[in-house]
C-alpha cells in the first residue's frame, strides 16, 4: 500500500470515529452510542444502586425512608433517580445546565432503565407484543404515561437557551417508547410563572416557601386521572418535585411519580 493510500485510509477512518467519544473525556469509544461513556468515566459514576428511601428514592444509610421524608412526606408518590449527586454524576449533570446538552442523552436513557426496573407497576404501560402488529386492530388496555418536565420561567429559558428538565424528558420519553411502553410528552401543562431565588442553601422548609405558588397546572384537563412522571435534573431536598406534585394533584392526576437524573443522598 503506497503513502497515499495509507493517508487515506487513515482520513476515513478518523471520519469514521468522529463522534465515536466519550461525552465526559473525549476518549474513544467504539460501542458509542450504546455507550456513551468511556470505562474510565462510567467508573467514576455514583449509581444509586445501594440503599435508598422508599419514598423519595434518595440513598439512606439505613432501610426506610429518609430523614427529610420523616419531617414531610412529600406529595409524589415515590420519587427514583439512577445516580447520587456526588462525584462524576454531579458534574456531569452539571454541565448539561451549561451548555453540554448532549449529556441529557447519557442520563435520559439511564433513567429510563432505572425507573423500569425499579417502578413496581411498570407493567401498566406495557404495550403488548400483539398491539404492536400493524394489522391487529385487539385494543390494548396499556395506560399511557404522562411525562412532564419541571418548567422554568419564559425568562430563564430565554436566558439559558434550553430547559435542561425538557431536554431530559424529551429523551426519555422515546426511551421508554423505543422499549415498549406507552408514554407521551407534554412540555405545556406545567408552566412556572414566578422567578424564585437560588435555592442552594436553603432548607425544604425555606425552599418549600420561596417556590410556593410558582408553579401553574395549564391544562388541567388533560391530567385528571393520569398517572404522571414529572422530570427534572437533580432532587435536593424535593421541595421542587412536592411543590409541582401538589398542583398536579389538584389538578386531578391520579398519581405523579419523581424521576431525576440525580439526588441528593441523605445526610447523617
Ligand atoms: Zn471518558
Ligand atoms: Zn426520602
Amino acid at each position: 500500500m503506497g503513502f497515499l493510500q495509507k493517508w487515506a485510509k487513515r482520513i476515513r477512518k478518523r471520519a469514521a470515529t468522529h463522534g465515536y467519544v466519550c461525552d465526559s473525556c473525549g476518549a474513544e469509544v467504539f460501542e458509542y452510542p450504546s455507550r456513551r461513556l468511556c470505562a474510565v468515566c462510567e467508573g467514576k459514576m455514583r449509581p444509586n444502586t445501594a440503599k435508598t428511601c422508599e419514598k423519595c428514592g434518595r440513598q439512606t444509610v439505613t432501610e426506610g425512608v429518609c430523614l427529610l421524608c420523616k419531617q414531610k412526606l412529600p406529595a409524589f408518590t415515590r420519587g427514583f433517580s439512577p445516580f447520587v449527586y456526588r462525584g462524576l454524576s454531579a458534574a456531569l449533570v452539571n454541565r448539561i445546565k451549561n451548555g453540554k446538552r448532549r449529556l441529557a442523552y447519557y442520563f435520559a436513557e439511564k433513567m429510563a432503565e432505572y425507573w423500569i426496573e425499579k417502578y413496581p407497576n411498570v407493567e401498566r404501560f406495557a404495550i403488548p407484543m400483539s398491539a404492536l402488529n400493524a394489522e391487529s386492530d385487539e385494543k390494548t388496555d396499556a395506560e399511557t404515561l404522562l411525562i412532564l418536565p419541571v418548567p422554568m420561567t419564559e425568562k430563564g429559558v430565554k436566558e439559558r437557551g434550553f430547559n435542561q428538565a425538557s431536554e431530559l424528558a424529551e429523551i426519555l420519553v422515546e426511551a421508554l417508547q423505543e422499549k415498549g411502553y406507552a408514554a407521551e410528552l407534554d412540555v405545556q401543562t406545567l408552566q412556572k410563572r414566578k422567578e424564585t431565588s437560588p435555592q442552594k442553601k436553603m432548607s425544604f422548609f425555606e425552599r418549600a416557601e420561596n417556590i410556593a405558588g410558582a408553579y401553574h397546572v395549564h391544562k388541567r384537563a388533560l391530567c385528571r386521572d393520569r398517572t404522571i412522571l414529572l422530570v427534572d435534573d437533580i432532587m435536593t431536598t424535593g421541595a421542587t418535585g412536592n411543590e409541582c406534585a401538589e398542583r398536579l394533584l389538584g389538578a386531578g392526576a391520579k398519581e405523579v411519580i419523581l424521576l431525576t437524573a440525580v439526588s441528593l443522598p441523605e445526610r447523617r
